[in-house]
C-alpha cells in the first residue's frame, strides 16, 4: 500500500482526496500548510506527494525546492493556478507532474499510478515493498506498514530512528549511501553535519540485528 501525502489547505478538497485515495487502497495523510508538510515528509517518508501551491504559510513552489535537496519522492502539483509560467516553474524545480483544479479524480488517480510506476523503475526496492508492505532479505523482514523489523520471525524492537535507518537502507539495498544522504532523509534537510548520532544508531542496529 503506497503512502500518499496530501498538502492542501482547503478542507473540502483535502477530505475529498483522502476519501478517494482510501477507496483506491492508498494510505493517505494530509498537511494543511508548508510547515506541517515538511514534518510529515521527514517522519512518514511518503511514496507520492500531492501538492497545492497556494498555502497559508508559504508557496508550494518553495516546498518543491526544499524537498528536492534531499529526496526524489514523486511530487504531483494540484493547483488552481492556470498560468503557464507557474507550471513551468514547478516542473523546473523538480515536480514530476502538474494537474489543474478543478480536476477529475480518475485522472488524478491515473497520474498517481504513473508516478508510482516511475518509482518502481528507478531501481529501488519499492516495487517489492509496494506489493505487500514487506521487504525480505534472508532471515530479515522489514514491515513498512507496521514499521517493524523481524529477524527469524522475532521482532527486534528498534527505536523509531533505528527503524527509519533500516527502512531507508532496505529501500536502497545493494547501493552505497553516504552519511549525508542518510542523515538528511532521517532528520530532514536542516540537520547539522555531525554524524555521531547516526554512528551510534548504526552500532545499535548492528548489535540488534547482527
Ligand atoms: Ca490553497
Amino acid at each position: 500500500m503506497a503512502n500518499i501525502l496530501i498538502v492542501e489547505d482547503e478542507k473540502t478538497i483535502s477530505n475529498l482526496l483522502q476519501a478517494a485515495l482510501k477507496v483506491s487502497h492508498y494510505n493517505a495523510v494530509s498537511a494543511k500548510n508548508v510547515a506541517e508538510a515538511e514534518t510529515i515528509i521527514c517522519s512518514h517518508c511518503p511514496d507520492v506527494i500531492l501538492l497545492d501551491l497556494g498555502l497559508p504559510d508559504g508557496d508550494g513552489l518553495n516546498l518543491i525546492r526544499t524537498v528536492r535537496k534531499w529526496s526524489q519522492v514523486p511530487i504531483i502539483v494540484v493547483s488552481a493556478r492556470m498560468q503557464q509560467g507557474d507550471k513551468v516553474k514547478a516542473l523546473d524545480m523538480g515536480a514530476d507532474d502538474y494537474i489543474t483544479k478543478p480536476f477529475g479524480i480518475q485522472e488524478l488517480l491515473a497520474r498517481i499510478r504513473t508516478a508510482i510506476r516511475h518509482l518502481r523503475n528507478a531501481g529501488t526496492q519499492d516495487e517489492e515493498i509496494l506489493r505487500d508492505g514487506l521487504l525480505r532479505m534472508g532471515s530479515l523482514v522489514i514491515d513498512y506498514n507496521l514499521r517493524r523489523v523481524y529477524v527469524e520471525g522475532k521482532d527486534v524492537q528498534l527505536t523509531q530512528n533505528e527503524y527509519k535507518i533500516v527502512a531507508l537502507l532496505g529501500k536502497h539495498a545493494g547501493k552505497v549511501l553516504t552519511y549525508d544522504f542518510l542523515r538528511q532523509n532521517i532528520w530532514g534537510p536542516n540537520t547539522s553535519g555531525d554524524n555521531q548520532i547516526l554512528r551510534v544508531n548504526m552500532a545499535n542496529i548492528r548489535r540488534k540485528i547482527e
